[in-house]
């Protein structure tokens, strides 16, 4: 278990650790310990300072730690939540005696659509107080966003950057990648924080520049390894490939998420658990998922010399095409360094055609979601040989007997530049339909998160399903599929 509440012994220890620079602040290390501590080892349970929390809701001032202040003054800012969307300052978060949040953690592990009201309560003092009536603050900047890029995507080409069905598909994606949220705690930070807990050599000081630039880098260079394995090895790639599966290239494409990919992902973060605090974790985590959402767009070319450096939208352009060219490349999340050292980079060259090899053409989340699992079990069995067998789930996703790890360039499909995207027609009617249902399910869905802590189980049971329910409805009502009444219906009868 995870004691929130801090103890004197570990108040002294970072107290030690941080030196003199901290005294001045708001006699913050002054204040006392609450009665519940139980007086354990340090190591024993994670506890923190009340000196932090005092710096994170009233240490205006930037630089007084001491330290170089700039560059760890914005992820300051950011740690106080006054530059998150979903944090703003003064957000009222600690009183006390509010409900505790016993089934969601944080989602600093947000995956792009951080929607979850965990998300305001970034730091672990804050976790058990959470203030679960504020709605999540990340939507209102993923719209702005949204309505940005098609204002300049009109004005620059008179062409709007996306499609409704694909569109709808992929927000659906997105709902359904964060609805484990609702019933579970985050696996990146329970596991990050049980290896903290247990397994730490020592521990780099939370407020020092230097151990900032090292989170940045280490979660960054995490998240090459953590996507580069997800291409390369089939079973990963099965959950990865839901956000490789649109055609289109859009900010709705960066909310098109797996709901499995968490289960792959925590364990690229851990070594990380044995010297950097699970805030300064949680903090850069967010950071660098936050940042991968504005370069899924076609209406920013080329950022200068920026390119070499960070990942931007030309380079990712070049991660979601399907062109043989493609395939492979620019894992970065943040930092395109990566890929320039180990060579994975690729400029953008010839048009790119976005999506997967060989598409889905399905508007339907659950079969986007589950497909390539059905297809690796089938390969599995049909494949004869135990360390072939092996091979179809740990190998990539183009291997086969005989073929090298990754599987033969020579068959990936070639492009024209002119392929046609899975676009089934339907009337205009229907698509204004879709539109304004959707909207009533997000916002059954923002309720839900915002007030899962007050609802019985069966009542989040039930919800759930009817959001599930309902954005099926959509991706058969965009498909123009005639059974779209069974589904319909269904989620109707549970609304009910
Ligand atoms: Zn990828
Ligand atoms: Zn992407």
């Amino acid at each position: 278990a995870v004691s929130l509440q801090q103890t004197p012994q570990r108040q002294g220890e970072t107290n030690r650790g941080r030196g003199a620079g901290l005294q001045a602040r708001a006699g913050a290390a002054a204040v006392p310990p609450r009665s519940g501590h139980t007086g354990g080892p340090p190591s024993a349970h994670l506890r923190w300072p009340q000196s932090r929390v005092g710096t994170a809701r009233s240490g205006r001032g930037h630089g007084t730690h001491g330290g170089p202040a700039a560059p760890s003054s914005l992820l300051r800012a950011v740690a106080r939540r006054e530059l998150l969307p979903h944090g703003g300052g003064g957000a009222r978060l600690r009183r006390e005696g509010e409900s505790p949040l016993p089934s969601s953690f944080p989602a600093a592990s947000f995956a792009g659509f951080s929607l979850c009201p965990g998300t305001t309560c970034l730091f672990p003092e804050d976790w058990g107080r959470c203030d679960l009536k504020r709605a999540p603050k990340s939507i209102p900047f993923f719209i702005a966003f949204i309505v940005l890029e098609f204002a300049v995507s009109w004005v620059q080409q008179h062409k709007l950057p996306g499609r409704i069905n694909d569109g709808i598909s992929s927000l659906s994606l997105g709902i359904l990648s964060r609805l484990p949220d609702v019933l579970f705690r985050s696996v990146d930070l329970v596991s990050y924080i049980y290896v903290w807990n247990n397994y730490k050599l020592f521990e780099l000081p939370w407020d020092s520049p230097w151990t900032w630039y090292l989170t940045f880098l280490g979660v960054d260079f995490a998240y090459y390894w953590f996507h580069r394995i997800s291409h390369e090895v089939n079973i990963l790639w099965a959950a990865h490939q839901v956000h490789h599966s649109s055609e289109d290239y859009n900010l709705f494409t960066a909310l098109r998420q797996s709901f499995l990919q968490r289960y792959t992902s925590w364990m690229f973060n851990l070594p990380m658990a044995l010297f950097i605090p699970p805030s300064v974790f949680a903090v850069h985590l967010q950071f660098n998922l936050l940042y991968q959402f504005w370069i899924h767009t076609e209406v920013v070319t080329n950022i200068g010399p920026l390119e070499w450096i960070l990942n931007t939208p030309s380079h990712h352009r070049v991660h979601h095409g399907r062109n043989p060219y493609c395939i492979d490349k620019n894992y970065g999340g943040t930092l395109i360094i990566w890929d320039r050292i180990f060579g994975t980079f690729e400029a953008e060259d010839a048009k790119v055609v976005y999506g997967l090899t060989h598409p889905v053409n399905s508007f339907e989340p659950i079969l986007l979601q589950l497909r390539p699992l059905a297809h690796i079990w089938n390969t599995f069995w049909a494949t004869p040989g135990f360390w072939n067998k092996l091979s179809v789930i740990f190998k990539g996703p183009g291997w086969g007997p005989g073929k090298p790890r990754l599987g033969l360039p020579e068959e990936i499909p070639a492009v024209t530049g002119n392929e046609v995207p899975f676009n089934p027609s339907v009337p205009v009617y229907l698509n204004c339909y879709a539109v304004v249902h959707f909207a009533v399910v997000m916002e059954l869905y923002i309720d839900l998160l915002a007030t899962v802590t007050t609802l019985s189980q069966e009542n989040i049971l039930l919800r759930i399903g009817i959001i599930i329910l309902s954005l099926t409805s959509f991706g058969f009502l965009m498909e123009n599929r005639q059974d779209i009444k069974h589904v319909f219906f269904s989620s109707l009868i549970l609304h009910f």
